[in-house]
């Protein structure tokens, strides 16, 4: 039985409880600012260690810009109301105040949708790990003691290389130079017994490591006093977490663990490493295959499940001109025909200029001719009665498209996923 249309789930009605244990998938994603990759995956145990067969990909375009601007929107509203002249209103108080943890619209929405994203598959799907992008680095990979093979060792110099960045802010420590190739230097160089700690390293532009040499830096400052004061202090400030991860990973981090019993943390650094050595190309939903530990990929969803969040629709029951006169008012009901705007329908129209099935997000019109919103584009002026009913509206609007093409493999693997050690 067809559970639902968009994302396909079915229901299997001929088993009992106890003939469909199954497997569980892991989930991982990948949160963007605009957008946010989530992968369903299992892993496989083989002997070249764990790899992941990608099951499903669903690239999650969020609206927080369109959020952003209808509250600014309405701030002018109000900004305006103030100074007319309307009737007496009791003045409010102590009305700004922000609970913990509050996060503005715009980003509260991202969260909020991601996590909605993750209950709903894992509805459909025995959810057992999720696998998340929480940090740009990994700061435990920096202090991390004991012997260091060639994978680690590769990975490591890549967190430090990114720490770096974002602890000396993309510029010269000694200069300030920006946009300009920068080199890991050690504050005291190690032929003058300087150890390889992160808090040895700062990043220098070329002519200032060569300047430089093997000084030790108090020598190479002694006579900008100020500047090496500067980068001593910052060479000490440790960076901790807080620094790497923004505020909307974090809060996206606490729903996830407060909703799903094992979510594991990565950087994204990681999710690079591991997505270059499967020979993937960069997207979102290849990403959020990469995030964590892993040892290969060996196969990923061809085709990606494209959500926009869309909202469900406004209040507001006029439409003004650019003065600010209603210009027309709307129906009260949403409802025409059955139908709402967002539902997912498909219509057969047979004759006429409109022939042919189109199938795609409806907008109503009381005059009882819809348009639909089709993977190839806008059709207009469909009368109701063709119409079929897939999906009820539920805030987001449904395409898919091919995950991006592989660049061809370099070597002569035959494979276009590969594994890797
Ligand atoms: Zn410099």
């Amino acid at each position: 039985m067809v559970h639902r249309h968009t994302p396909f789930v079915i229901r299997v009605k001929d088993r009992h409880v106890d003939l469909s244990t199954v497997e569980g998938v892991q989930l991982g994603v990948d949160p963007g600012s605009r957008q946010t990759g989530i992968s369903v995956f299992s892993t496989v145990h083989t002997k070249e260690g764990d790899v992941r067969r990608g099951l499903y990909a669903i690239e999650l375009t969020h609206r927080g810009g369109q959020i952003r601007d209808k509250l600014a929107q309405r701030a002018a509203c109000r900004r305006s109301r103030r100074s007319r002249n309307t009737r007496y209103r009791a003045p409010r108080f102590l009305n700004r105040s922000r609970p913990k943890g509050w996060l503005a619209p715009s980003l509260r929405h991202r969260v909020d949708t991601v996590v909605s994203w993750g209950s709903r598959l894992a509805r459909w799907a025995p959810v057992t790990v999720v696998y998340m992008e929480k940090v740009a680095f990994d700061t435990h990979v920096l202090s991390a003691e004991g012997p260091v093979d060639h994978q680690r060792g590769m990975l490591q110099s890549l967190e430090i290389r990114e720490y770096l960045r974002v602890k000396w802010d993309r510029a010269c420590a000694y200069c300030g130079t920006r946009a300009v190739p920068l080199n890991i230097e050690h504050l005291h160089p190690r032929s003058r017994g300087g150890s390889d700690r992160v808090a040895n390293l700062v990043l220098a532009c070329i002519p200032c490591n060569q300047a430089k040499g093997k000084r030790p830096v108090e020598e190479f400052l002694a006579a900008r006093p100020e500047a090496l004061a500067k980068v001593l202090v910052q060479a000490e400030a440790s960076l901790r977490d807080t620094a790497a991860a923004n505020t909307t990973n974090w809060a996206l981090w606490r729903s996830f663990t407060a909703r799903f019993p094992a979510v594991c943390s990565a950087s994204g650094v990681r999710t690079k490493w591991n997505r270059t050595h499967a020979g993937l190309p960069k997207t979102h939903t290849l990403d959020a295959l990469c995030v964590g530990a892993l040892d290969g990929v060996v196969q990923y969803s061809a085709a990606v499940l494209a959500v926009t969040a869309t909202g469900r629709g406004t209040y507001a029951r006029t439409r003004s001109d650019k003065h600010g006169f209603p210009r027309l008012r709307l129906p009260r009901n949403k409802r025409v025909h059955g139908y709402a705007t967002g539902d997912l329908a498909r219509a057969v129209v047979p004759r006429g200029k409109k022939a042919g099935t189109h199938t795609g997000r409806v907008a109503v019109r009381s005059s009882g001719n819809f348009n639909v919103r089709t993977r190839h584009g806008l059709v207009q002026g469909i009368r109701h009665t063709h119409f079929r009913l897939l999906q009820r509206a539920d805030g987001y609007g449904y395409t898919t498209r091919l995950e991006a093409a592989i660049p061809p493999p370099s070597e002569a693997e035959g494979s276009y996923a590969r594994r890797f050690r």
